[in-house]
């Protein structure tokens, strides 16, 4: 998509240093990294939402981000790695493609994740909450599901 940045590292014409690629996706370090190795995930297709992205490229994304994982653990010798995706702004998605993020993670690498632990009020409070997912869980994409694409510009 024009002015997509990502798209525009996919079609060459921002640089970026590329670890992977194949017929479905892109793999390329992170500008800003949360630690070095720190690795972006992305489909080829351009999708603002994770939602839209089609199964067999959401697998791509996420087995690549796994190996990249695994192969940060061989390289860099971190000890762990998360694997993250933010979907939508409120979620702090800033880059509007869809991307996975692989970051590699040491003890004591100073990095903490703001992971609060809310509790239900009651059984019943839990129920309704996931009923009202459940209720809506469609596994083919459907109008609505993402946020409209930018229009061009
Ligand atoms: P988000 O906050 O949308 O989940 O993450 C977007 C990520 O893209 C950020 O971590 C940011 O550092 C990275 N990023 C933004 N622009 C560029 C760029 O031009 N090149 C590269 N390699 N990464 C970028
Ligand atoms: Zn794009």
């Amino acid at each position: 998509m024009k002015n997509c940045i990502f798209c525009k590292i996919i079609a060459g014409e921002i640089p970026s240093v590329k670890l992977y690629e194949d017929e479905l996706v892109y793999a390329f370090l992170d500008i800003s990294p949360i630690n070095f190795g720190h690795t972006l995930v992305i489909p080829k297709e351009h999708h603002t939402s994770v939602a839209t992205v089609p199964e067999t490229i959401a697998g791509r994304m996420f087995r690549v981000g796994s190996r990249l994982g695994v192969a940060m653990r061989r390289g860099l010798d971190c000890d762990g790695f998360n694997l993250h995706l933010s979907d939508g702004t409120v979620a702090g998605q800033v880059v509007m493609h869809a991307h996975l993020h692989v970051v590699p993670r040491w003890t004591d690498d100073g990095f903490h994740w703001n992971w609060r632990q809310l509790k239900y009020e009651s059984d019943d409070a839990r129920a309704e909450i996931a009923e009202k997912i459940r209720k809506h869980l469609k596994l083919d994409n459907q109008p609505g599901d993402a946020p409209a694409e930018e229009p061009e510009v």
